[in-house]
């Protein structure tokens, strides 16, 4: 038996053309601990040259190989018999044979060689089962069943459709080492946790793609997101976890602030990104240590929509101004021993500390554009600093139970003509992929204001920052917020300051990392 089983970033490589292939191999070379050759990728004519290549250069090659060929209905790219898997793997040359750490064969292909032996020795074949439909409930079987065979490394890998679906496969992860050596994941970005907590939990391998768009499977992160993002090969079984639960939350910029912080002061947690639908499964589940089925260091999360009143029921403590607000957006796993869960809003110190350190608005008439959820937040900062609200929107009578609840004044945003000191956009016009080119408010009539503060932070510049300071008046952007924000969840999380510094560089300065895809091809 392994008693010190390898924990392996994997990187598939999925060229279509013997040159390339083999290019990017050694481009996997500088950053993966194994490479996959995903043969099937290849078409007919291209393989027979890869292989020749492969022939001579294969005792060069400095990381550990798994052949894969896959067909296309066990998420392959090539229709192929049994007859053309059997053809395949006994043509392959002895040099190359000997050379490979291990040969991935689906468990159809296992069972055909049951009464002989198979072309590569039993030592190295990883037997694979893959479900891109599901998570099937009756895994466990499917496992014992591939463990039983002689293969020396069980694989399975099945759709996560939603992120309860991950629980199996951390059950199956949990079987690691007895005493086989165990890959299991799940694929779409709900089984994300699988992946990046992989190797913590006992896992031989996670895949890793070498660059965004060269992914083998749904919902598989970079290489670069494995090892800098989640630090995959420092976590451990009693690391802490953080995370965002909402839907959608592949743009989420969170899992990026939080994993710097923790990164940058070296604290042994991760942050991760869980696409969640069902707020009270996944409290049940993953969260109330009384009833989760996860054995995992939960610590807290960041909450996003849908989910910032539906928790509020599940919490054990809510906090005054969240209670005001009526929403949570960070929940506080607090104690090891009697543990509690608690509920903040940081959504308010969040925006009003950067409005803060630019100007006290006590008596500063505020306009601020939009009614909605982040109104809310702002209303309830500038209510408590006594400044003289208006809530400019596009159907006031919707804005009106908000004015009432915060001392404000209601008037329809077409009529803003610049009476106010301070303008506050909590209106989503001016975002990338919304209305980038679009002001909420009319040029002219920001002749006057003081200061523009504008919560969309995608661009960093709007058109109503860039209409404010050709206007003269001082510009506030939404990373401010996005920042203080994180930043107070980060201490109500750790007790630590948060390096602010950090998290914007990482928000701000970091290339966007954009979500794992979620193209239906296979691992
Ligand atoms: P929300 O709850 O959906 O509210 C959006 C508000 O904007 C609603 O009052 C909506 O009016 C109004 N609105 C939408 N489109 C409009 C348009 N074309 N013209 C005028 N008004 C319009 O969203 P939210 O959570 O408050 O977020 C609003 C924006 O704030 C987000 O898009 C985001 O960019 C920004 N934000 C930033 C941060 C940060 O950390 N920087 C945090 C939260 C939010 P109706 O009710 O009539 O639709």
């Amino acid at each position: 038996m392994n008693t010190s089983p390898p924990s392996l970033v994997c990187v598939p490589i999925t060229e279509t053309d013997a040159e390339a292939f083999l290019a990017t191999i050694r481009e996997a070379e500088q950053t993966a601990d194994a490479i996959e050759l995903r043969l099937d990728y290849l078409p007919a004519e291209a393989l027979p040259q890869l292989i020749a290549e492969l022939r001579s250069r294969i005792a060069q090659i400095s990381k550990p190989l798994i052949f894969t060929f896959r067909p296309r209905e066990q998420g392959g790219e090539r229709d192929l018999s049994l007859q053309d898997r059997h053809n395949f793997w006994r043509s392959l040359p002895p040099e190359i044979t000997s050379a490979i750490a291990f040969a991935d064969f689906e468990l159809d292909l296992v069972e055909s060689f049951a009464s002989g032996p198979p072309p590569v020795p039993w030592s190295k074949i990883i037997c694979s089962w893959h479900n891109f439909d599901e998570t099937p409930g009756d895994l466990m079987e499917r496992f014992e069943r591939m463990a039983r065979t002689p293969a020396s490394v069980v694989k399975i890998a099945t759709q996560a459709n939603r992120i309860g679906d991950c629980l199996r496969i951390f059950e199956i992860i949990e079987r690691a080492n007895q005493p086989k050596p165990v890959i299991g994941l799940a694929m779409g970005l709900p089984g994300l946790a699988t992946r990046a907590l992989a190797l913590s939990r006992g896992a031989m391998l996670t895949f890793g793609a070498l660059k965004r768009g060269a992914e083998s499977a749904s919902g598989q992160p970079t290489v670069a997101e494995l090892r800098d993002l989640y630090r995959v090969k420092q976590l451990t079984r009693e690391s802490e976890i953080y995370g965002v639960i909402g839907k959608p939350i592949g743009h989420s910029r969170s899992p990026l602030m939080h994993n710097a912080a923790l990164k940058a002061l070296d604290r042994d947690g991760v942050y991760l990104p869980f696409e969640v639908e069902d707020v009270d499964e996944f409290v049940r589940d993953f969260v109330r240590p009384k009833t989760k089925k996860l054995d995992w260091r939960l610590r807290g999360l960041s909450v996003t929509i849908p989910h910032k009143l539906a928790i509020i029921p599940h919490l054990d403590f809510v906090d005054a101004t969240a209670k005001a607000i009526g929403a949570v957006n960070t929940v506080v796993v607090e104690g090891d021993g009697l543990p509690r869960l608690c509920g903040y809003n940081t959504d308010v110190a969040g925006a009003m500390k950067p409005l803060d350190e630019l100007m006290d608005v006590r008596g500063a008439r505020v306009a601020v554009l939009g009614a909605g959820g982040a109104a809310r937040a702002i209303c309830y900062g500038l209510n408590e600093r006594g400044a003289d609200v208006t809530i400019y929107s596009r159907d006031v009578r919707k804005a009106q139970p908000l004015a009432d609840e915060f001392k404000a004044q209601t008037a329809a945003i077409e009529s803003f003509d610049g009476e106010a000191d301070v303008v506050i956009n909590c209106t989503p016009v001016g975002m990338r992929g919304h209305s980038e080119d679009q002001s909420p408010v009319k040029a002219e009539s920001l002749r006057g204001v003081k200061l523009v503060y504008d919560l969309v932070y995608n661009p960093e510049e709007t058109v109503l920052l860039r209409d404010a300071r050709e206007a003269g008046g001082q510009t506030l952007g939404g990373l401010a917020m996005l920042v203080g924000q994180a930043a107070e969840q980060f201490r109500l999380w750790t007790g630590l300051e948060a390096p602010v510094e950090v998290m914007w560089q990482a928000v701000n300065l970091r290339e966007r990392t954009s979500p794992p895809s979620q193209n239906p091809t296979k691992d």
